[in-house]
């Protein structure tokens, strides 16, 4: 890619994706903060999309006003930082990468850069409790709409039926805000479960799991904001595959999240793109590893979330299934770098 091309593809991308309902559009001297044309969310968006373009992350010290005062400027920066950009398909540059990665210790890492990513929006990190309790699995639609899926712990915790196993962890963060008004919003939240009764069959090999565990970052706030914020997260993840040249390809997906969905729901659901899905194949079958879902108000309602202005709270989580990661990364990274040594 040159310094020209990618100077235009940011100029594009400004007007269509984060202009596009609303200012005048920019060109490639035009100075994007100074009177306000971006907001930080915004910000976020156009780190991300840059780094996606380039398949390499901005370092922080890159991260300055001077650097990304234009359109031009970006380029500029990223050109002539640390030498010419390498484009993300790059065949020498992925060659010479996964034979020096490995899947070890990788899924820590990627549990930092999510947290890291959940920060950057202003996430607060949240510790639930290891167990749900069933009346907010049944407020959530959940007991209906999945009949006999929710797992009830055989412990000490409790034998009652009164606490069930999270399906997902961000289900407590809505029960936690319940019947509340928010002060501020959006509410960002980062949350880690160990979770069970999720996709219906089982079958370890390909990565369907009686339990697991599943790290999220949950958007609370008004429709643009949970949009938004769950775009820059799609392009944080899509641009920690492309730095691992890993395989993986981002689909719209007709399972329901853990929400009631019926025939015609599902289809909706498929045409608004509320749900997307991260995928990796693993023993040659891809799974998702990530789901990155837009609840609109459903779960607001459910549990009388609003916002300062007194409308329902719509979501958004993003949701890591970190069991998956593992399995994906070994069957990727190991395997070539088995392939290169005997190579
Ligand atoms: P969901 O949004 O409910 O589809 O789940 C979010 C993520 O959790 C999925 O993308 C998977 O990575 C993971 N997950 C869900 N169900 C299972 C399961 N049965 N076994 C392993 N991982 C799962
Ligand atoms: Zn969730």
């Amino acid at each position: 890619m040159s310094e020209e091309l990618l100077r235009e593809r940011i100029v594009s991308f400004v007007n269509s994706t984060l202009l596009s309902t609303s200012g005048v559009p920019v060109g490639a001297e035009t100075p994007l903060f100074e009177r306000g044309a971006l907001d930080s969310l915004q910000v976020l968006d156009l780190i991300a999309f840059v780094e996606s373009e380039t398949g390499r992350p901005l370092p922080d010290s890159a991260i300055r006003l001077t650097n990304f005062r234009t359109a031009s400027a970006i380029a500029a920066t990223v050109f002539h930082a640390d030498g010419a950009v390498r484009p993300s398909r790059d065949r020498i540059w992925s060659r010479t990468r996964s034979r020096r990665t490995s899947s070890s210790a990788l899924v820590p890492d990627l549990e930092r850069e999510i947290l890291r990513w959940g920060q950057e929006l202003g996430a607060r990190e949240v510790l639930p409790e290891p167990a749900i309790a069933t009346a907010a699995l049944a407020r959530a639609g959940y007991l209906e709409s999945f009949p006999g899926r929710a797992v009830f712990p055989r412990s000490a915790v409790d034998a009652t039926g009164r606490q069930a196993i999270p399906p997902a962890a961000c289900l407590q963060c809505y029960a936690e805000l319940a019947d509340r008004g928010l002060d501020a919003a959006p509410l960002v939240l980062s949350v880690r479960n160990h979770c069970a009764g999720g996709d219906e069959a089982v079958d370890a090999d390909h990565g369907r799991l009686r339990e697991f565990t599943m790290r999220e970052i949950v958007i609370i706030g008004s429709a643009n904001d949970v949009d938004r914020a769950r775009r820059a997260l799609m392009r944080r993840a899509q641009t920690y595959v492309a730095r691992l040249d890993l395989s993986a390809t981002i689909e719209v997906a007709t399972d329901p999240f853990h929400i009631p969905a019926d025939r015609g729901k599902l289809a909706l659901q498929r045409l608004r793109a509320l749900k997307y899905e991260l995928r990796m194949p693993v023993r040659g079958q891809p799974v998702a590893v990530a789901s990155f879902n837009y609840h609109e108000d459903f779960f607001g309602r459910a549990f009388g979330i609003t916002l300062p202005d007194g409308t329902l709270a719509h979501t958004a989580c993003v949701a890591f299934g970190l069991e998956r990661w593992q399995l994906a990364l070994h069957d990727q990274l190991d395997e070539s770098s088995d392939l290169a040594r005997t190579a």
